[in-house]
């Protein structure tokens, strides 16, 4: 399989107790590196344009409000397939439904605030990282 790029986002709801450490450590544990990282906070219009696909949900609003309540880490991830591999490492988005030893199943609060975001296709993994990260920030 091939060396990906995925972006992954340390959600407020970790960094506000101050789990980003032990959400690191999973996905180094897992074979993901971490090639690039900055803890931002996002307006709500920065958190709105990264959601747009969600933007009929009606969780969109909440959402969107969580994102923009406290700083989140941007990340990006590098690995085989890290695509995939760090969705089986986030755990399935409620965390009711996540596998044991995933971040979601030890680490998430529920369905809207789960503790991390990533990537789901190398289309979108490639626009997200784009939208957080320049070139020069990209040195793997
Ligand atoms: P994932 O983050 O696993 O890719 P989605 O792309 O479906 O999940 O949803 C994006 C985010 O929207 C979720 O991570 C979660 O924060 C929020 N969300 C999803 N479903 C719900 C829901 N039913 N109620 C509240 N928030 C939700
Ligand atoms: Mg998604």
């Amino acid at each position: 399989m091939a060396i990906e790029r995925t972006l992954s986002i340390i959600k407020p709801d970790a960094t506000r107790r101050n789990l980003t450490g032990k959400i690191n450590a999973k996905f180094e544990e897992a074979g993901l590196r971490i090639v690039a990282q900055k803890r931002i906070k996002l307006s709500m219009e920065q958190a709105g344009k990264f959601y747009e696909v969600h933007k009929e949900r009606p969780f969109y609003g909440e959402l969107c409000e969580f994102m923009a309540s406290e700083p989140v880490v941007v990340q990006v991830l590098e690995g085989e397939g890290a695509i995939l591999k760090n969705r089986e490492v986030m755990g399935a988005t409620n965390p009711a439904d996540a596998a044991p030893g995933t971040i979601r199943a030890e680490f998430a609060e529920s369905v809207g605030e789960n503790s991390v975001h990533g990537s789901d296709a190398p289309e979108t993994a490639a626009q997200e990282i784009a939208y957080f990260f320049s070139g020069l920030e990209l040195v793997g």
